[in-house]
């Protein structure tokens, strides 16, 4: 008898797909279990099915050609709804089975079916036996069954378990494969970091290297920058004080001015000694030197400032307060204004080097004046005597030359000193070693002079002490002035030694810890002035001479001359009285002409005695009051002065030390010209007037006669030179050659002011 089991079908299907055996291939072990079966239960057929929704599925048969059947036609289909083994002994006596269609065509009598159970009751399947004869099973045989069939659900288990680690393992795999390539790929990420990680490592460490090196190098670098910065400070400052003690001891006026103002910055011994020695730094040039207003040079330096163009002045003139004792005194100057400019190219001051050429100037003006003289010389020589004549022309000539000599050697020299004043040069060390000479010192001496001791580079001056000074200079670090120093020297290349003459300043070059460490030299060139000076003083002496020649001659002539000229005229007068009436009237005419000769050789002869006593040897002084002298002169010219009537002016006039007869000739001269030169159609009034200068007195001695063409100006002071014939107005042309001999005797000058027909005014000064 079978148990039926009512479990639920749906759990039963899902249970048996569960094992996935369901049209899975034949197995060795499913079909040991049929052979068990069939060889149990002594049958010609046994099988192991399973109950699908819609079929019965064979896993394994003996005995059977079908691999499944319909549900609805099997036996089976009741065996799954029982627990225990159903067993038809005969089918045919079944009244269940017995029109069942597997009977028929299978030929089917005896059937048992043990159920396959799974462990939550539900059948699966059957393990069946079939014969076609009708049979029994005895006790052995069904607990077989139940044992085989147990057997199937082992099988069944151990597949799904099989297949459960399978799933696990494949699971597995999958997860081991997914991890290897995830790993693989970590692997290879952090191999690539690592590769990334050591290259930057590389990298890092090169970096440091380099870095370290670097730091190293740049160690070394800034220390020998430093030094080098210590080192080259160290020579600008040194060269900043070589500077200024070039600059400051330069024998050349220099000063720097700074900004629009000109405030003094910088001004070094010479141009302070041409200040007298005034405070200058920090003032303007304005307020520093207001005598100097209205002469031109604040406004040159206001040009240079605003232009920025350079100004060379040239022999420029000026008034300057030079001992600062409130006296101006003329100097001239060859100067030079140069702009200074900042980094920016913005000019920030003016930089002035200046040289006192005052000396020069006189000395030329001395030649000019010399010339002057000269050409009065020689209208005295030419109107005295032939043989004097002569005697000057040769004298003229030869001061000519002479003059011409001094002015080529005085050009040269100016050139010479404006171009270039200095012959510079360094030396360093006790033997004197060039380290600078500049073109001039290497024009003079050559110009491969750097390197060189001075006693190997100008052996010539070994033996003229000219060493023994620099030893000096260098051991004691007092500077040396040497003034017109001779020197003997082969200056113009040709092998002969010439004496020369040197103005030089040695001057100490101190080092930082104030030794003395080499001598800076100027050095001028003053051999030519010298010679020239000697010249000219050679020359005064000369001129001097022959003046005093000439002055002892005209005045031996005009004295000898006087007894013949007395002789002439009296014999004359003898003649005229005793035989007049007895001569014919050609006769008296001609002895009238030789009286009116002798009358004028007479004044003549006394005009050139008068002239030549105007000299200094003779010259006595007092102090004169000079309207008693025009007074005087009134006296004199009584005469002249009531028949033109004249009206002389002249206001309180002051006392002088002068000689008395001096300023006699000199008023009377002026004043009887103005009357002899008066218009004749014209009342003629003479005004005296003076006026005190600085150091002088200014007279003026006008009339309102016929004047002078300005064009003769200069020729009426030279002696004899008249501007009208004798028989217009008489005279001898000595008179203003006396007043400017006069007048140049006690240094004053003397010219005059006029225009024809409008009157003349003489002015000339005295001392006060
Ligand atoms: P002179 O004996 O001829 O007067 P001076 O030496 O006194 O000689 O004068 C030189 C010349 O200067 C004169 O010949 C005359 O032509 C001119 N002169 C001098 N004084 C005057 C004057 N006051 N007015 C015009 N001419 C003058």
């Amino acid at each position: 008898m079978s148990a039926s089991v009512f479990t639920n079908e749906e759990d039963r299907i899902r249970s048996l797909k569960s094992y996935c055996i369901l049209d899975s291939l034949p197995e060795e072990s499913y079909d040991d279990i049929t052979f068990l079966a069939l060889e149990n239960a002594q049958v010609s057929r046994a099988l192991v099915s399973f109950v699908d929704e819609n079929r019965i599925w064979f896993k394994s048969s003996i005995g059977v050609n079908l691999k499944e059947i319909p549900r609805d036609i099997s036996f089976c289909q009741y065996t799954i709804q029982q627990k225990d083994i159903m067993i038809v002994p005969d089918t045919l006596n079944d009244p269940c089975f017995k029109d069942s269609i597997l009977v028929k065509q299978e030929n089917i009598r005896f059937y048992a079916a043990m159920p396959i159970v799974d462990d939550q009751g539900n059948s699966l399947g059957t393990i069946s036996v079939l014969d076609d004869k009708p049979r029994y099973l005895t006790s052995k045989q069904i607990k077989t069954l139940e044992i085989l069939s147990k057997q199937v659900m082992y099988l069944l288990e151990t597949r799904k378990n099989k297949m459960e680690l399978e799933k696990i393992l494949n699971h597995s795999i999958t997860e081991a494969d997914k991890y290897k390539s995830l790993s693989e790929l970590f692997e290879e990420k952090v191999k690539e970091r690592t590769d990334d990680l050591l290259q930057s490592n590389i990298k890092i460490e090169k970096l440091n290297q380099d870095l370290s090196e670097s730091k190293h190098k740049y160690k070394n670098l800034s220390e020998s920058l430093e030094i080098e910065v210590k080192n080259r400070t160290k020579e600008l400052e040194f060269e900043k004080q070589k500077l200024i003690a070039l600059l400051t001891n330069a024998p050349v006026a220099i000063c720097l001015f700074n900004g629009p103002e000109h405030i003094y910055e910088f001004a070094n011994h010479d141009y302070l000694e041409t200040v007298g020695n005034r405070q200058l730094i920090g003032k303007s040039v304005r307020e520093a030197l207001p005598e100097i207003a209205g002469q031109g040079f604040y406004e040159m330096l206001d040009k240079v400032y605003s232009t920025g163009e350079p100004f060379i002045g040239k022999e420029i003139y000026s008034t300057i307060d030079k001992k600062n004792n409130g006296q101006v005194e003329d100097i001239y100057w060859n100067f030079i204004y140069q702009p200074i400019y900042n980094q920016n190219n913005e000019i920030i001051g003016i930089s002035d080097f200046a040289f006192d050429i005052t000396d020069q100037v006189i000395a030329r003006q001395m030649v000019e004046k010399l010339n002057k003289e000269l050409s009065v010389s020689e209208a005295k020589y030419r109107n005295l005597s032939e043989e004097l004549e002569l005697k000057v022309r040769e004298r003229t000539q030869d001061l000519l030359k002479a003059n011409k000599e001094v002015e080529y050697q005085r050009n040269k020299l100016n050139e010479l000193f404006i171009k270039a004043p200095t012959l510079i040069c360094l030396l360093e060390g006790p033997q004197h070693i060039f380290t600078f000479t500049n073109p001039l010192y290497e024009k003079m001496f050559g110009s491969n002079l750097i390197g060189k001791t001075i006693a190997e580079a100008l052996p010539i001056f070994s033996n003229q002490g000219h060493f023994d000074i620099l030893d000096k200079v260098y051991q004691t670090g007092e500077a040396f002035v040497g003034k017109e120093y001779p020197a003997f020297f082969d200056k113009a290349g040709d092998g002969n030694i010439v004496q020369c003459y040197f103005n030089f300043v040695y001057q100490p070059i101190f080092n930082s810890e104030n030794q003395v460490e080499g001598i800076s030299a100027f050095v001028f060139d003053v051999t030519d002035i010298i010679l020239a000076r000697q010249q000219l003083e050679k020359l005064n002496a000369n001129l001097e001479l022959s003046n005093q020649e000439l002055q002892s001659f005209a005045y031996v002539a005009s004295h000898d001359l006087q007894e013949p000229l007395r002789m002439i005229t009296s014999y004359s007068q003898l003649l005229s009285r005793r035989y007049k009436n007895k001569l014919g009237e050609d006769a008296v005419e001609f002895i009238d002409n030789i009286l009116d000769g002798g009358k004028r050789m007479k004044i003549l002869i006394e005009d050139i005695l008068n002239y030549s006593k105007i000299s200094k040897k003779e010259m006595v002084t007092s102090v004169v009051d000079l309207n008693a002298v025009i007074e005087s002169v009134t006296f004199n010219l009584q005469l002249s002065i009531e028949e033109s009537n004249a009206i002389l002016n002249y206001g309180n006039l002051p006392k002088i030390k002068v000689e008395r007869i001096h300023m006699l000739q000199l008023f009377q001269n002026i004043i009887g010209n103005a009357i002899k030169y008066r218009k004749k159609d014209t009342q003629l009034i003479i005004d005296i007037s003076v006026k005190q200068l600085d150091n002088s007195w200014l007279f003026s001695i006008s009339d309102n006669g016929i004047g002078i063409n300005p064009e003769n100006f200069h020729q009426i002071f030279v002696i004899f030179r008249r501007l009208h014939g004798r028989s217009e107005y008489a005279g001898t042309g000595i008179g203003l050659a006396s007043c400017k001999k006069i007048v140049e005797l006690y240094g004053g000058s003397i010219w005059v002011e006029s225009e024809e027909d409008k009157g003349s005014t003489f002015f000339f000064t005295l001392p006060l």
